[in-house]
């Protein structure tokens, strides 16, 4: 009989969990809270890392076909313009950027039609010597393991882990949108106090991120667009005329929070995944990346271990070290780049750096955490 697997949250991270158990012979459900899949927030960007293991999944060319190459820190400037560094055109870069919905997208479609049940908030876990049943609006299910890809405030991780501190809010805050604006380069212009993000994406649009510093989370406007407007208006071309074409509705403003590192990812026949289990600043672009490449391990230790018990000792092994590593440097990273008594400091050695090793930085090697290469999945043909 097919082994089958509960993933609670249907985000890129429950999805990428399916598809990985797909590949394995495994059978899952995925219940997911809200009445349609889809996601919410602007865009991202994937590295190397990332890439590959969206490779292992079989859906690599699909995301290609939807992501845009993108310089983004390549190209780093001060808002009155000037450039600190700049990717020269035709430079190799290997980080591509997507609107997040397609993305989702891309995974979604990939997922076998009739494992996803929408409209199913999980509220309930309890576990025995058979298995695992988890009760949602909508009734209880049984399975022989599930994995909790729930996100940053998840449900699971309170119910299992009542001990854990709930997220920790970083003292940033950020503005999100898409325009339809083609043509502009991936770029980082870093004020004092904040920090503006371009990336190219699909069909012509443009993803931009403004991040800065706020003393308390929560602080919302009438007019989140007119905000930020304001905060960046006299900030460089084409800063100021990408917020104005980002229709008002669409500008997402969000509070910068991120997970203490948990003392395990794994509770009996339970495992965290991603933002689940190790939600981070989004200052290196790896949180997403980090739970695609969760999926992966997790397969192939489900594959490779007689036992779902051993399975999940050595995911908890394996990507714990790593995974609170990457959330430790972005938390590091977020608070120098918005660090208003470090910026002209910074701005001076980003200025002084010799400019082959800032490209070689968005090639990609570029640096440890890109480097990483995914476990080999057993191909379907040769699974027995
Ligand atoms: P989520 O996306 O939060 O998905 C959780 C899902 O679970 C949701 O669909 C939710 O509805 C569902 N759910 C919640 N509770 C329940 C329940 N009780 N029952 C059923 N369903 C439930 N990452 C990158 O890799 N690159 C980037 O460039 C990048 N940029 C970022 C920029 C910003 C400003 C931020 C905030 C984050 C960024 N990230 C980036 C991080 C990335 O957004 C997250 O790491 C990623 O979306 C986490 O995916 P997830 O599936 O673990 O969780």
């Amino acid at each position: 009989m097919r082994r089958h697997a509960i993933v609670v949250g249907g985000g890129i991270g429950g999805l990428a969990t399916a598809l990985a158990l797909r590949r394995i012979g495994w059978q899952a459900t995925v219940l997911e809270r809200a009445a349609e899949l889809g996601e919410i927030g602007a865009g991202m960007s994937q590295a190397p890392n990332a890439l590959r293991a969206l490779a292992e999944l079989g859906v690599e060319e699909q995301a290609r076909a939807v992501g845009a190459p993108t310089y983004s820190s390549g190209n780093l400037r001060t808002p009155d313009g000037r450039h600190l560094q700049q990717a020269r055109p035709g430079d190799a870069t290997a980080l591509l950027a997507f609107a997040r919905a397609d993305l989702h997208r891309v995974l979604l479609e990939a997922v076998p039609t009739g494992w996803i049940r929408p409209d199913a908030e999980v509220t309930a876990i309890r576990q025995n010597a058979d298995g695992v049943t988890v009760g949602f609006g909508g009734g209880e299910l049984t399975a022989d393991l599930v994995i909790a890809a729930d996100g940053i405030r998840s449900t699971v991780r309170r119910l299992l882990w009542p001990d854990a501190p709930p997220p920790r809010f970083l003292g940033r805050t950020a503005w999100l949108g898409i325009a339809q604006v083609p043509g502009l380069p991936g770029s980082m212009t870093m004020g004092p106090g904040g920090y503006f993000l371009i990336h190219p994406i699909a069909r012509g649009r443009a993803y931009w991120a403004y991040v800065t510093t706020a003393d308390a989370p929560g602080v919302r406007y009438d007019q989140e667009k007119t905000e930020v407007a304001r905060r960046v208006g006299t900030w460089h071309d084409p800063i100021p005329a990408l917020v104005e074409a980002t229709p008002g509705e669409a500008v997402i403003h969000i509070d910068i929070c991120d997970l203490d590192p948990l003392p395990a990812y794994v509770r009996g026949r339970v495992a965290l995944l991603g933002d689940a289990a190790h939600a981070m600043s989004p200052d290196r672009g790896q949180g997403a990346g980090q739970s695609i490449e969760d999926a992966v391990v997790l397969a192939a230790a489900l594959a490779g271990e007689h036992t779902v018990d051993a399975a999940l000792r050595r995911y908890d092994a394996d990507r714990r070290p790593r995974t609170q590593a990457t959330a430790r440097g972005a938390r590091k990273d977020g608070d120098r780049i918005i660090s208003k008594a470090a910026h002209r400091a910074m701005v001076t050695m980003i200025r002084m750096m010799p400019a082959r090793w800032w490209r070689k930085g968005i090639a990609a090697d570029g640096n440890a955490t890109w480097r990483w290469r995914p476990p080999r999945l057993p191909s379907p043909a040769t699974r027995p």
